[in-house]
């Protein structure tokens, strides 16, 4: 038998700005900063979040598997935890923890979220700063510009050079990207797109991150707290971010609530396609059950502050179920 995992790229597009923190305050710029990828410093969405809102919201959507499933697992006073059953799409997909019972990581394994498109606004309107090391992760090689220079696609209107913000740039070879490169990114967004150095590209995004300002509100009052202001950092609405979800072959695994991974009987003879087993638990299945969860997203949100009109990402490309 070969391994063969199936590899999803996806795109998606902020709908309001994001907001995934760090979860600590600290003193900085901004009291709640966003997730930083530690080389880079780019803003990125870590793959548990995508995974954990993604279990939520397709928990949600299964017959009497919220919020058993939908949790942490453990099993805590009235919460029974993770059902951890071989045919629940839901801890076959996203994994379970059941202490004693066994625990499985799921077949389904959440990339983190990379910024691909960064919106800036420009004197010739908005464009869509991006960077040679992201695009090559995206296999698209195009080279870096000249020192301040920057490549425009050919929907940016500009006489000679780009002014953004604080920066006057030059214009080196025109960009042209391929839209089947990046399936489901809008194509006014490549149509506008702006390729800079990877230096400038971190310097460019982190100047131009939201920094909202907001009051915590008092529980007991209904009030503003005293002295509860506070700002935090969100990708704009706009940003483009590419993820990638691996879904497993479930020949290759053995699940079952009864049986701890580690048990012998769990090989060879009980260790059969899960295909098999259970209904629900086919490969097709489980992107399904991602897809169901990915979904909500552009409804529901990602992230903190969901009810402060952030979070929304629309996933695109989300085919297993059928319809967008
Ligand atoms: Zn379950």
């Amino acid at each position: 038998m070969t391994y063969q995992p199936d590899v999803t790229k996806y795109f998606a597009l902020a709908l309001d700005p994001i907001h995934v923190g760090t979860g600590d305050m600290h003193l900085g710029r901004v009291d709640m900063s966003i997730v930083r990828e530690p080389g880079t410093n780019l803003p990125k969405i870590p793959g548990t979040s995508l995974a954990g809102a993604c279990r939520t919201y397709a928990a949600m959507q299964e017959e009497g598997k919220f919020p058993r499933c939908a949790g942490q697992g453990q099993a805590k006073g009235n919460y029974e935890g993770h059902c951890g059953n071989y045919n629940c799409p839901i801890c076959v997909t996203f994994g379970f923890s059941k202490g004693e019972g066994g625990s499985f990581q799921g077949l389904a394994q959440f990339s983190d979220a990379r910024l691909v498109f960064f919106p800036v606004h420009s004197l010739a309107g908005p464009v869509w700063v991006t960077c040679p090391s992201v695009l090559r992760d995206l296999k698209v090689d195009e080279n870096e510009p000249a020192d301040g220079q920057v490549r425009v696609a050919s929907g940016v209107k500009q006489s000679g050079r780009l002014n953004l913000g604080w920066l006057m740039l030059g214009l080196g070879n025109a960009l042209s990207l391929d839209n089947d490169k990046f399936p489901g990114v809008p194509p006014e967004i490549l149509n506008r797109a702006v390729l800079v150095s990877d230096k400038m590209f971190s310097h460019i995004v982190n100047d131009n991150l939201e920094v909202r300002t907001s009051v915590s509100i008092d529980p007991q009052t209904g009030a503003a707290a005293d002295g509860a202001l506070f700002t935090y950092e969100a990708l704009p609405r706009g940003s483009v971010l590419v993820f990638e979800v691996v879904i497993s072959d479930p020949k290759f695994y053995c699940i079952s609530g009864k049986v701890p991974l580690s048990d012998k009987n769990c090989t060879q003879s009980s260790n059969q396609s899960i295909e098999e087993r259970g209904p629900s638990n086919g490969k097709k299945q489980v992107k399904e059950t991602v897809e169901s969860g990915l979904r909500l997203f552009k409804t529901l949100g990602i992230g903190g502050m969901n009810t402060r009109g952030m979070g929304r990402l629309c996933v695109q490309k989300l085919n297993a179920g059928g319809g967008q």
